[in-house]
């Protein structure tokens, strides 16, 4: 699991997206529970990895949406592993 980009403590949990209010699409970062209350909208790990299409529909009409900035976290996510925990939690269901 990647550690939280966020507060760098705690694994992270979800990819969380972030309204800057710089006019650009919201910005995308692997956090633990630590930014609830200033993010804007998550995914958790485990519901984007069960359905990655589901999620990819699900968000590329919002306006607030970039593929290139998702991907990036996506990318980060990839490297960290996350997909293997995601198939240890599928397995045991
Ligand atoms: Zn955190």
């Amino acid at each position: 699991m990647p550690l939280c980009e966020a507060c760098g403590r705690a694994p992270a949990v979800s990819f969380s997206a972030f309204n800057d209010r710089d006019g650009k699409p919201w910005r995308w970062a692997l956090t633990c529970y630590c930014t609830s209350t200033r993010e804007s909208y998550y995914v958790k790990f485990p519901d984007f990895f069960r359905e990655p299409q589901h999620w990819i529909e699900h968000l590329t009409p919002k306006f607030w949406f970039s593929a290139e900035r998702f991907l990036e976290a996506l990318g980060r996510a990839l490297e960290a592993r996350v997909p293997a925990g995601a198939r240890e939690a599928r397995d045991a269901e």
